[in-house]
């Protein structure tokens, strides 16, 4: 079994599991002995088309040749044409582009208050949105933080699919109802399709706007681009970062054509926000996945939740496409650190729910065989 470990000099935020990669291709990684290994995390839904695809790969790498960093006083092709192709995909909308996931999140909460120009957030109990804290609210600059005061967002929380609770929650003063469409970190629970419909609803009852977290689900983790299409529950705006770039940084906030502008110049910014590496790796990953790979994911994961289903030991399953959670009757961790042993990656969401996020591209038979070395671990 693999140990866990804190080996160098790192703050010990993450204790990491005692092994180190050195490359990969497709679904598969090896280590620094030589060792293979089935990645059905890839990098908690980051890897969206495998490592080294070569895609994103071949765009990368000529950007890189090309040109690394200019400021976004100025223009780039690659920031100009992701622009476009995720605002096509979206059926109209503008990008902010920034590098993570929780500064996407940060950008759409700011737009969020610009645009309704209302302070309090909705969001949902067990969402998970990030973990920065505060860069604006030690800002000691009047103009940058005026807009957004009270700095630390005015948070009501609703239970998940509970409409009743959401609408409990909602108020004159709210200006955003923030959602994952299948929340994460909170342990892959897919949101009902009429619990968002009457999310939007309420959004729009009371002046507010509707802001989807789709950091993990979205660029077609969930069977389709934006998790919000498999609902068909149009958001005002979108957070995008994870699968992206297929690992490079990177994060956008969309806001549909048809919501308020709210952003003004100087109301936000990011120094790397559109790195041209980043953005032409992302308009390779956001070409590629078409409709054949979304058919693609829909048909793995229902092969992988039917399998996980039938296996000793697992007492649920919950997801949508490839962000699958399976529950146990046992803890997760030891199961997870098991399979590594094993040879097989998987993650964990909560205390005894298996995450299985791999990549979007992984074929039948390696999920045949993830399958088979999962159950090993589960008998
Ligand atoms: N939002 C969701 C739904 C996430 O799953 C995560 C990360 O797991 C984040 C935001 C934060 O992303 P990052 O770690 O890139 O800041």
């Amino acid at each position: 079994m693999s140990t866990l470990v804190q080996t160098a000099p790192l703050l010990p935020t993450y204790v990491r599991h005692d092994v180190t990669f050195v490359s990969g291709e497709g679904a598969w990684l090896v280590d620094a002995e030589g060792r293979r290994y089935l990645d059905l995390l890839a990098g908690i839904a980051v890897v969206a088309l495998g490592h080294q695809h070569p895609a994103p790969l071949a765009a990368a790498r000529a950007q890189l040749d090309a040109l690394w960093h200019v400021s976004n006083l100025y223009s780039t092709e690659p920031m100009t044409r992701l622009a476009e192709l995720l605002s096509e995909r979206f059926g109209g909308a503008s990008a902010f582009f920034c590098n993570s996931g929780a500064e996407a999140v940060e950008a759409g909460l700011k737009w969020a208050r610009k645009a309704s120009g209302k302070p309090v957030v909705v969001a949902l109990e067990g969402s998970f949105h990030g973990r920065t804290h505060g860069a604006l609210a030690v800002t000691g600059q009047p103009a940058k933080r005026a807009a957004w005061e009270p700095l630390a967002p005015a948070v009501r929380f609703a239970t998940p699919n509970g409409t009743a609770s959401l609408e409990a929650a909602m108020g004159s003063d709210v200006g955003a109802i923030l959602l994952e469409p299948v929340l994460g970190e909170g342990g892959i629970v897919p949101l009902e399709r009429a619990f968002v419909a009457d999310a939007r609803a309420l959004a729009d009852e009371h002046g507010a706007v509707l802001l989807f977290d789709e950091v993990q689900a979205g660029v077609g983790r969930t069977g389709s681009f934006f998790a919000w299409q498999g609902i068909d529950v149009r958001p005002d705006a979108v957070a995008l970062a994870k699968g992206l770039a297929n690992g490079l940084p990177i994060g956008a906030l969309l806001v549909a054509e048809e919501a308020p502008t709210g952003f003004e110049p100087g109301d936000h910014a990011s120094t790397f926000g559109g790195n041209p590496v980043s953005c032409a790796a992302a308009c390779a990953v956001v070409e590629t996945v078409d409709d054949e790979l979304l058919a693609a994911v829909r048909e793995r994961g229902a092969q992988l939740q039917d399998g996980l289903a039938a296996f000793p030991g697992v007492v649920g399953t919950r997801g949508r496409g490839l962000m699958l959670g399976a529950d146990l009757d046992r803890p997760a961790g030891p199961v997870a650190a098991a399979a590594l042993a094993g040879g097989l990656l998987v993650g964990t969401a909560g205390e005894q729910t298996l995450r299985l996020t791999p990549p979007l591209t992984i074929s039948q038979s390696e999920v045949e065989l993830g399958l088979e070395l999962l159950e090993e671990v589960l008998r």
